[in-house]
């Protein structure tokens, strides 16, 4: 299939590319490179040994989308590109809600100028808010708990709405759970271009000695051994997810939402003691007081995906852990481009 990939220079489009291009699919990739370099999809077309086209443009840019529909013409939209920080979305609500609510209604505006009727969407698992119960199906009530997570919920119902409109469209809402992990060739992973916010970026700087220790944010939830627990997926089982939706989205009509987690979940000490494990070296954590907005334990029921996108997550922990100390300590300026 023709796949337009909107955000394909990121982390986890990147990956998804290299998966694509695998199962012999044809790319092309916009990116605005707010968030990312060109120099990633040299590395992806070198791995894959494929052809990438690439074109730097913001997806709110109606005219540059235009262009591509008509020289590209996908068949299917995967849709990456938005902002993605949680405490950011409080500070820039209208650049969050612009970026990810305006780039998404123009996006579908340009695929149905040209008749394309595919898209899948990168949710997130924040859509849930406070669970209600865990873990999470796709049926748990919506109650997102930051801008961020709004603009996620917004635009499922946006696509839902356009799927609604349009009886041949189809939209698959991929609810991400934790993503972590690098490819195998230690050539592509997660390049924070701060401080990262995500614990796994924090752990593997802590790891290189590009910061003397690890913040815990909080030991006294109510989990286990107090710290929070999450559902990690490995970056390369959730590209698999995107190809897997693709063949759904080409054999169904309407809008569905599918977690993509695996099932299991740890702690910010599993995750730390994991990661010292892989690097065979410690990792200092300090105790700091709870984060604002966090929630206590996370974890998806991922049946869906497995009986109906025919997915599942193979990647363990230690594959997660050892893929980012590989990446991490192979390239400890990530690009090197920030
Ligand atoms: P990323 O920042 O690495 O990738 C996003 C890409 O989109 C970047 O290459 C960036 O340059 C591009 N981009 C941003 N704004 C753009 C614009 N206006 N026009 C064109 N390109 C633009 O992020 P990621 O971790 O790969 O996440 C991809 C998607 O998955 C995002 O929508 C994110 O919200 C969602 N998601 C991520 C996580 C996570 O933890 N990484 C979890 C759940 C959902
Ligand atoms: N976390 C932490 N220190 C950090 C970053 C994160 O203790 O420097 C914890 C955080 O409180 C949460 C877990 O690690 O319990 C995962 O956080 P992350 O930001 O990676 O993901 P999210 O909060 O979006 O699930």
């Amino acid at each position: 299939m023709r796949v337009l990939v909107t955000g394909g220079a990121g982390y986890i489009g990147s990956h998804t590319l290299l998966e694509l291009m695998a199962q012999g699919h044809e790319v092309c990739v916009v990116d605005n490179f707010s968030n990312s370099s060109p120099v990633v999809l040299d590395r992806v077309r070198s791995l894959s040994n494929g052809t990438v086209i690439s074109v730097e443009a913001d997806i709110r840019d109606r005219a540059a989308l235009d262009d591509v529909m008509d020289s590209f013409a996908p068949e299917a939209v995967i849709h990456f590109a938005g902002l993605k920080a949680v405490g950011e979305s409080a500070v820039k609500p209208i650049d969050y809600y612009d970026v990810n609510i305006t780039g998404t209604l123009c996006l579908l505006a340009a695929m149905d100028r040209v008749g394309c009727t595919r898209i899948i969407f990168s949710s997130s698992a924040t859509v849930y808010g406070e669970p209600v119960y865990l873990p999470y199906d796709e049926a748990h009530p919506l109650a997102p708990t930051s801008v961020y997570g709004r603009t996620k919920l917004m635009a499922e119902e946006i696509m839902t709405d356009w799927t609604s409109a349009r009886p041949e469209a189809s939209a698959v809402l991929l609810r991400y759970f934790n993503p972590v992990g690098a490819h195998p060739s230690a050539q592509i992973g997660e390049d924070p271009s701060d401080i990262p916010n995500n614990l796994m970026p924090f752990i593997a700087q802590v790891a290189v000695g590009k910061r003397p220790h690890l913040s815990i944010f909080g030991d006294d939830y109510d989990t286990p051994d107090g710290t929070g627990l999450r559902d990690y997926i490995h970056v390369i089982d959730l590209a698999r997810a995107h190809v897997a939706a693709l063949d759904y989205a080409a054999r169904t009509t309407g809008a569905r939402p599918f977690n993509i987690g695996t099932g299991q979940s740890y702690s910010v000490r599993d995750m730390v003691a994991a990661f010292a494990r892989a690097a065979g070296r410690d990792i200092p954590v300090q105790i700091a007081p709870r984060r604002a907005g966090d929630i206590a334990a996370m974890q998806a029921d991922a049946t869906r995906a497995a009986t109906e996108l025919g997915w599942r997550a193979t990647h363990d922990l230690d594959d997660m852990t050892a893929s980012t100390w590989a990446w991490q300590s192979a390239n400890l300026d990530g690009y090197g481009t920030h």
